[in-house]
């Protein structure tokens, strides 16, 4: 029987805007795009699941056709979902490793130290180039010593009582594993804004597992989430955020229409940051800030886009007084999670990344702004510049 779940392919007037816009159709002849892999072949798939072909597994869900499609055909979620239901799912221990962020991290965090020391040296990066297919040009992300969540018990969570607003703060892997400094930025922002912050009980957002296929375990991540943020939210008033656009799209938009789970309690009070401080900002709630006198070229994350958010980011970053700010032109970095992260990809990804930084390389900024923990991953590798999130700035202009 023809199962007639996702028929959004029937709306395609196959105008082929998509594949025009598609950033791997563009670098390698394996791909055919977005229109071909997704509603073309989508219709055949539903009758004979046999007529499936390798190039699917190219697309990175970057999400930039359906940006593009005038139809509001679903492209990308046709072609993520044809993967789970029609590719032989192949135990692969390096696609655990990178889809499973909360073990891996929990454990990370406790030998950290010796985690980044290993991981940087060239015989460990030739054996994991060889044996797992993690390629040696990749450069992994550090991890931090503990989790931010012990950091936010010992040192920040007794002062929120002193704020009658209370946001509460989706820190996703990020923040917790690698990078507390920006959830320590986070804090700072909102304290200064007079609102204090909470955390919720919260697993990886599922944005590695849907890549990787673990569609279960992403559906039991998604249920564990909704259910503790619908918990935080028994006054109808309170906002979630979180600082990862990524784990924003998840949450909001990949939970619904990919995992097909409910979050309808929590959508309308989850945002990305940006936008919950862009209300702030229009209702008045604008701190005292001092100049923060750098030249930055600011990079638009595919997700962020997707979810029409970039405007907020940017609006925010231009209130920021001395920030020479230069938007650049809309391209995908190429990561898209762990894509970037295995060798049969690294080189597609690569040229996907090098038009943005090409046009990183000739706006020379001091530093590079983006919302994305991916994006900065992997600008950082390939350009010589530093990446900061558009909180970190805020934070700097707060700053007494
Ligand atoms: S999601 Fe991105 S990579 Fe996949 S088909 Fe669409 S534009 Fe191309
Ligand atoms: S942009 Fe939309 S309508 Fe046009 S070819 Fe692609 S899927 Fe079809």
């Amino acid at each position: 029987m023809i199962d007639l779940e996702n028929i959004s392919f029937d709306h395609c007037i196959k105008c082929t805007v998509c594949t025009i816009y598609c950033p791997v159709a563009r670098v390698t002849h394996h791909f055919p795009g977005p229109k071909q892999c997704g509603p073309d072949t989508e219709r055949l798939r539903i009758k004979n699941p046999e007529l499936l072909d390798d190039s699917l597994r190219y697309c990175t869900n970057c999400k930039r056709c359906e940006i593009a499609c005038p139809s509001n055909v679903k492209i990308a979620d046709i072609i993520q979902s044809s993967k789970w239901k029609y590719f032989k799912k192949k135990f692969r221990i390096r696609d655990y490793f990178l889809s499973h962020t909360d073990l891996i991290g929990n454990t990370a965090v406790k030998y950290s130290g010796i985690m980044n020391f290993f991981t940087a040296l060239s015989p460990v990066k030739f054996f994991l180039d060889q044996v797992l297919l993690i390629p040696s040009k990749r450069i992994f992300p550090k991890y931090a010593r503990g989790t931010f969540r012990k950091w936010f018990k010992k040192f920040a969570r007794k002062k929120q009582s002193a704020f009658g607003t209370h946001v509460v703060y989706f820190h996703g892997c990020f923040v917790n594993y690698n990078e507390h400094g920006l959830g320590k930025d986070l804090v700072s922002v909102m304290n200064a804004m007079n609102i204090g912050v909470t955390i919720p009980r919260e697993r990886c957002c599922g944005v590695p597992l849907i890549a990787n296929g673990y569609i279960e375990k992403a559906r039991k991540n998604a249920r564990f989430n909704i259910n503790a943020l619908r918990k935080t939210i028994e006054d109808p008033g309170t906002r979630i955020v979180t600082t990862s656009s990524s784990c924003a799209f998840a949450l909001k938009y990949e939970y619904a229409n990919l995992l097909e789970m409910d979050n309808s309690s929590i959508f309308n009070n989850l945002n990305y940051i940006t936008r919950y401080i862009y209300d702030q900002f229009q209702a008045g709630n604008v701190p005292p800030m001092k100049p923060v006198t750098i030249r930055a070229a600011y990079h638009s994350p595919c997700h962020l886009e997707r979810m029409g958010g970039v405007i907020y980011t940017i609006d925010v970053l231009r209130r920021v007084p001395g920030l020479d700010l230069q938007i650049l032109h809309s391209e995908c970095c190429g990561i898209a999670g762990t894509y970037g992260f295995k060798k049969e990809y690294y080189d597609v990804s690569q040229k996907v990344g090098s038009a943005l930084f090409k046009r990183i390389e000739k706006a020379r900024p001091d530093f590079v702004i983006t919302d994305c923990e991916t994006c900065k991953w992997q600008i950082e590798m390939s350009t010589p510049y530093k990446v900061l999130h558009p909180v970190s700035i805020l934070a700097r202009a707060f700053e007494k």
